[in-house]
């Protein structure tokens, strides 16, 4: 077996393993519970779960998707935010190699991911989460190897003054917030890790498909309509977008013009 592959296989169960502990953030931040105490528990007995039954996504195949104890069914959500993380350190590491990026950028995709699944559950981005994000990213910018302080500083304050902008606007036009001041922060966060220079580009995105997904939410009946869609889950995916695709999207996005 080659170096690489047995590092790539280590990426992939590194990720496994914080998925584990990111299904923990998503469910526990939002209820102001600590992330690292008590260990997990059935939410629906209450049982502790033993380590042994709490391997990412091996647990889940083994136990069928049941609580070992009450047999009451595990959300498929679990396993699914665990092969996510799974595939996004192995890209990170295909990406950055073996590196000290790679680790750094595994914690703003993992912050991504639980902020996207936060915000898709509570319509809420935890200021816990995106707060010290904004710092890390300016912080991540001295180091070497990424964007400059610069474009780090500048895209903080262009992701949050943009939105900032545009909630204001709204707000002014129809008299509803559009708008949380957690997509705010979020895009300010997105700006600090990536540079202004990706904010058009994710912000296109994000808006588009969040727009194809709204109407056919709208379209598909009644729910829609009235329920406010939550943006924080278009802003991450089309930060990740960017992080491994950003390049290839812009060029192809300028060949049609060009
Ligand atoms: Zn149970």
């Amino acid at each position: 077996m080659s170096m690489d592959f047995v590092l790539s296989l280590f990426s992939v169960l590194f990720g496994l393993c914080l998925g584990s502990f990111a299904n923990v953030c998503i469910y526990r931040i939002p209820q102001n519970k600590s992330i690292v105490h008590p260990g997990s528990s059935c939410p629906h007995c209450g049982a502790g779960i033993p380590f042994y039954d709490n391997i990412p996504v091996i647990s889940y195949l083994v136990l069928r998707g049941r609580c070992r104890r009450c047999g009451a069914s595990i959300s498929l959500r679990y396993p699914l935010v665990e092969m996510l993380m799974g595939l996004l350190s192995l890209a990170l590491f295909i990406k950055f190699g073996f590196h000290l990026q790679y680790l750094l950028f595994m914690l703003f995709s993992g912050t991504l991911l639980i902020l996207g699944f936060i915000d898709f559950d509570h319509k809420i981005l935890p200021d816990v989460l995106t707060l010290p994000g904004i710092l890390a990213g300016w912080l991540v910018s001295f180091f070497p190897g990424g964007i400059s302080w610069v474009d780090s500083l500048i895209g903080l304050a262009a992701g949050g003054g943009s939105l900032y902008l545009v909630a204001a606007v709204y707000e002014r036009i129809t008299g509803r917030e559009g708008l949380g001041g957690g997509d705010i922060k979020l895009l300010a966060m997105i700006g600090a890790w990536l540079g202004w220079m990706s904010l058009p580009l994710i912000v296109l995105m994000s808006s588009l498909s969040g727009a194809v997904i709204g109407s056919a939410f709208i379209l598909s009946g009644g729910r829609g309509a009235r329920t406010q869609i939550p943006f924080g889950p278009f802003l991450s995916m089309g930060a990740l977008a960017y992080l491994f695709f950003g390049r290839e999207i812009s060029l192809w996005y300028f060949d049609l013009f060009t």
